[in-house]
């Protein structure tokens, strides 16, 4: 998989330097110093690796080839490591797939893949395609032969997750974590702004609600309007044809009776009565006469001494003609009183009385017809007035009608501009439609439309552009809605996608961790001759939701009681160490392992198993070997050679050795 290796201006690689790293196993060898290290840093440092220290430097500048008595500094340090991808194992369309790093001394650092500048997340994420993560368990720097034997629980933990390849699921995790804190973020940033809008929203749909209601109680108005004026036109035009025609009838028949003076009727019965009482009086007195000339007869006493004692007894008046008092009873609203005068006396002409009294009584009798006629005449006048005033009262009323009417009318008009104000033209409507399809009275109309109107004005005004307002926000509260659901879903199935991944981790890991302990002990047993050794859990926390694990060895030596890392000597820990790094490589083989000198504590037989467990693993992964021991270089099919000249620079010779 591992193609070839380029310094250029790194450490002490001053010049552009290529190393094949195609074979199996490739040993660098050379003196101290001569910069056997550096190649194996370049290769750590190409890979991502962000500790300076792990490079042994402080900043990026102390890469840079410095300079040396001859040769001048460089500004610039690069490396290049090329990958093998006919396999297509780094999903990118290239056979040759070269990742660079380059570093500059005013501390710009760039990556690159197949020249492209990329950022650090692009190189992490081609290199866990082949399983290769940021812990570099498979690259074993100088002095680090125990590293992971020592390693503290939680990175042991990382390493071997890393080594058994689930440090994929765990970068998805962490990705998925990552879209889920935004997921959430947003979510609750849509919810926020769907609660801010809510108010306003409710008060623009209860704004809408009035505006339907607005339009509602001014459809029902027009068509209460509609209805009414058809029903009022065709009253008031039924009236003025009934008016008219009580005009009509009314003028006609104050022909029919005319006015006529009441007074001139009475006049001639008051003259006839007068005439009448005249003629009872004088009858009355005529009588009066007759009988006191009767009496006189009688009792032989002359008109003259009648009238003395008239006279005496007070009871004359004076006789207007003749100029004499006489008796009351003889006096008469012109007559000289028909007295005989017989031998020097005067006596009452009873004859002539008696004849004047008969004329008296046949004039009073022609009275009497004439009064029966001028009551009766006097009667048919009244009746006539009667009839007359009745018809001025009823003429009055017309007329009052007449005047109510136009009022009424006026009214009408007044009312249909009204409505026109109100409810606008399709008021008008009511000219094409007759009283009868209007249904309903007048009155109950009248009503009606009194009780909408009300209605209609309690509304107050509207706003139409409420309606655009409300649409655009009813849009957004729409748009946030479905967003919400969008993104619920979308905190839901990423969740989904954690508890897979954590379940995939969790289930391959505790398959892993049996694996490697079945090499492990095989390997410890190898290397030392017997004893035991193997991972197990620890639980380092269970704070917040989760608990945590780590990894914790646990080895036995054989024939000793030592148990504790701590207390076993440096060449045991390295084979420890060597021991779990070759199980755990022999489980899940990384593309490539780099092991800087991890061979430098081990005595000859140790070396010569260790050279084994080498063979066995180059099987499955490239190695790249440095070391001093000739047991390990037997093993390579390749071998460097680095020299340090005079000038400070590191060279490197190969030579290829036939298997
Ligand atoms: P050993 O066998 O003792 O471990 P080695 O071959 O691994 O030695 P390295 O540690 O790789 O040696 O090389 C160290 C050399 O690299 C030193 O001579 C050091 O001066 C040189 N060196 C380190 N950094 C620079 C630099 N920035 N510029 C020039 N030379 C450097």
């Amino acid at each position: 998989m591992l193609k070839g290796l380029e310094l250029h201006g790194f450490k002490s690689f001053d010049r552009k330097t290529k190393l094949d790293l195609g074979a199996r196993v490739s040993a660098i060898v050379g003196p101290n110093g001569s910069g056997k290290s550096n190649v194996a840093e370049a290769l750590r440092w190409v890979l991502g690796e962000q500790s300076m220290k792990s490079v042994r430097g402080k900043r990026g500048e102390d890469l840079i080839f410095n300079g040396s008595k001859t040769i001048p500094r460089q500004n610039r340090a690069a490396v290049s490591l090329t990958f093998d991808n006919r396999a297509r194992r780094i999903p990118i369309e290239f056979d040759d797939v070269i990742v660079s790093r380059e570093v500059y001394r005013d501390g710009t650092n760039r990556y690159l893949v197949n020249g492209s500048v990329v950022r650090l997340k692009d190189i992490l994420e081609l290199l866990s395609s082949i399983g290769i993560g940021g812990t570099s368990y498979h690259i074993i720097s100088q002095g680090e032969a125990d590293r992971l034997l020592m390693a503290k629980p939680d990175m042991r933990r990382e390493m071997i997750e890393e080594a058994l390849g689930l440090n994929i699921y765990q970068y998805k995790i962490k990705e998925t974590v990552g879209k889920r804190l935004l997921v959430e973020k947003n979510l609750k940033e849509a919810v926020m702004l769907r609660r801010e809008l809510l108010p306003q929203l409710r008060y623009l749909a209860a704004e809408i609600e009035k505006l339907e209601r607005f339009y509602a109680v001014r459809d029902e108005l027009t068509s209460s309007y509609v209805s009414y004026f058809a029903l009022e036109r065709d009253a008031l035009s039924a009236m003025r044809t009934d008016l008219d025609r009580q005009e009509i009838f009314f003028a006609e028949k104050q022909l029919e009776y005319p006015e006529v003076n009441f007074e001139a009727g009475r006049e001639q019965t008051r003259a006839l009565l007068f005439e009448k009482e005249q003629l009872v009086r004088s009858l009355g007195r005529i009588e009066g006469v007759i009988a006191a000339a009767k009496s006189m007869e009688d009792e032989a006493i002359t008109a003259d001494q009648f009238i003395h004692e008239q006279s005496v007894s007070g009871q004359t008046t004076l006789c207007r003609t003749c100029g004499q008092l006489l008796p009351e009873a003889l006096g008469h609203t012109s007559d000289q009183p028909p007295v005989l005068r017989e031998e020097g006396r005067a006596i009452f002409d009873i004859e002539a009385l008696s004849g004047e009294k008969n004329e008296l009584e046949s004039r009073l009798a022609g009275m009497e017809a004439a009064l029966v006629a001028a009551r009766a005449e006097e009667g048919l006048l009244r009746e006539r007035i009667a009839r007359r005033s009745e018809l001025s009262r009823a003429v009055a009323r017309l007329e009052e009608e007449k005047r109510g009417l136009v009022l009424r009318e006026e009214q009408f008009h007044a009312d249909l501009r009204d409505a026109i104000t109100r409810v606008g033209r399709p008021v008008l409507a009511y000219e094409n439609i007759t009283a009868e399809e209007s249904g309903l009275d007048l009155a109950t109309r009248r009503r009606e439309l009194e009780r909408l109107a009300i209605r209609f004005e309690e509304l107050g005004s509207i706003d139409e552009s409420i309606r655009a307002e409300h649409a655009e926000l009813a849009r957004r509260d729409l748009h946030l809605s479905s967003q919400i659901e969008d993104l619920k879903n979308s905190e839901k199935a990423l969740g989904g996608i954690m508890s897979e991944l954590s379940m995939r981790i969790e289930r391959e890991f505790e398959e892993g961790i049996q694996k490697i302990n079945g090499q492990f002990g095989e390997f410890f047993g190898v290397l030392f001759g017997g004893g035991e050794a193997a991972l197990s859990r620890v639980l380092i926390s269970d704070e917040g939701e989760a608990e945590e694990y780590g990894l914790d060895v646990a080895v036995s030596l054989p024939h000793k009681r030592v148990k504790s890392l701590q207390l076993l000597s440096g060449g045991e820990r390295s084979l420890a160490s060597i021991a779990l790094l070759f199980a755990m490589s022999q489980v899940n083989p990384p593309p490539f392992l780099v092991l800087d000198e991890t061979d430098a504590a081990l005595d000859e037989s140790n070396s010569r198993r260790y050279g084994d467990m080498l063979d066995r693993l180059s099987g499955r992964s490239q190695l790249i070997v440095i070391t001093h021991n000739r047991e390990t270089m037997a093993r390579a099919h390749l071998l460097y050679g680095v020299t340090m000249a005079g000038d400070g620079t590191s060279r490197v010779l190969s030579v290829q050795f036939e298997k």
